[in-house]
């Protein structure tokens, strides 16, 4: 196991006082992520400064990564902190970062306005960065082999919020604390802490922020944006509606109602087959194929005539619309879940693979610090084959 190493801070921006207000209500302080561009265009003019510096404000956030009013050296010197007072509050603040993977994995813990602690894992890769981010402040799904389902739900979080993880990963790539040298984020999972069709507005505010292009957002492709889910089926529906083709993974972990509606409390509300056809009308609708995450967990879900039904409930339902991920479950110390023996997964993918099913089995990155559920799915999503 690695030591984990700090690393300085990934940002060097200034922290902005909360207001009594702000905390009392228990609301994110409004910042521009969370707004279209005309709505920032709109409140810079009403603060009586011209309406083209929120789009200058804006290029600063969305493309240079930075909120230091010092750093905006294109604007005027008394509008600069102004106009970060008015948009750009302090959302995130580094408490630690550990490294795992030479370096390769950085893994964030960041403190909110309100106290409340969230995680993003940054991932370097051959010809691609990915940083895996948090939806909600732990998590109400409950699921029991899941250490953020333990924790329960404390709150969603704001549109802002989330747009702010991949703001700083962004940050970093481009300063080159993830490589060693600068380069670009080109991937965002949302597999962090938290089920994110729970928290659907602010999530797919985020992703529209992800994919315009500047300066009303990132400009990233809607190609290389994954978001999870463990089953909300009105909300797959709803995500296929949008007209931003993300993919969609689907973290099944069992293909039977009965183990599944244990190992995944919701699925007591909409079971195996009624997710299964969601995530085929997802394909249908947006042409992308569907990733079915499923964690092996020894002598649980590991079975070989586990993966058979696996592969009739996906064939039952089209060829080649879905990718099923295994992964060797990262166990949380103490608990009584681990991951299945070597030769028991290789029977797993191998029925599948003959059944016709594509499977990819990845590697665990960051297995040496401890994360979340949803980390072991972003790495099933962006880790390298084994
Ligand atoms: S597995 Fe995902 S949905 Fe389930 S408790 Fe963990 S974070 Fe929540």
């Amino acid at each position: 196991m690695n030591e984990p190493t700090p690393v300085e801070s990934l940002d060097p921006s200034r922290r902005l006082p909360l207001s009594f207000t702000e905390r009392r209500r228990g609301r994110a302080p409004r910042h521009l992520a969370d707004l279209p561009a005309p709505e920032r265009t709109r409140l810079v003019a009403e603060a009586g400064l011209p309406a083209f510096r929120a789009d200058q404000l804006s290029r600063h956030y969305f493309t240079r990564f930075t909120r230091d009013p010092d750093a905006m050296t294109d604007l005027p010197a008394a509008d600069r902190h102004r106009l970060a007072d008015l948009l750009l509050p302090s959302l995130a603040t580094e408490v630690r970062t550990l490294t795992a993977d030479r370096g390769a994995t950085l893994k964030t813990l960041w403190e909110l306005f309100d106290g409340s602690r969230v995680e993003s894992v940054l991932m370097a890769y051959p010809g691609r960065n990915t940083v895996c981010i948090s939806s909600e402040v732990g998590c109400g799904m409950a699921c029991p082999f899941c250490a953020t389902g333990q924790m329960g739900l404390t709150r969603n979080l704001s549109t802002a919020e989330i747009v702010e993880q991949v703001r700083l990963a962004a940050a970093a790539c481009d300063s080159g604390a993830l490589t060693g040298e600068p380069s670009r984020l080109t991937n965002v999972v949302f597999m962090g802490m938290g089920e994110p069709m729970a928290n659907y507005a602010a999530v797919i505010g985020a992703v529209r922020r992800l994919v315009e292009p500047p300066p009303a957002g990132f400009g990233l492709s809607a190609r290389n944006i994954v978001v999870s889910t463990v089953g909300l089926v009105p909300q797959i529906d709803r995500l296929a509606a949008e007209g931003i083709p993300v993919t969609l993974a689907v973290s099944l972990h069992a293909p039977d109602d009965e183990l599944r509606d244990d190992l995944i409390p919701i699925n007591s509300r909409w079971k195996v087959g009624e997710l299964l056809d969601a995530a085929r009308r997802y394909f249908e609708a947006t042409g992308r194929r569907v990733s079915i995450e499923y964690a092996l967990i020894r002598d649980i879900n590991d079975q070989q005539w586990r993966a058979q039904r696996l592969a009739d409930e996906l064939n039952l339902r089209g060829r080649g619309w879905a990718h099923v991920n295994p992964i060797p479950l990262n166990p949380t110390p103490g608990s009584m879940w681990t991951a299945s023996e070597r030769h028991v997964e290789a029977t797993f993918v191998d029925t599948l693979m003959r059944a016709g099913i594509t499977t990819t089995v990845r590697d665990t990155r960051g297995s040496d610090i401890d994360g979340a559920c949803g980390q072991l799915a972003a790495q099933a999503l962006t880790g390298g084959k084994r």
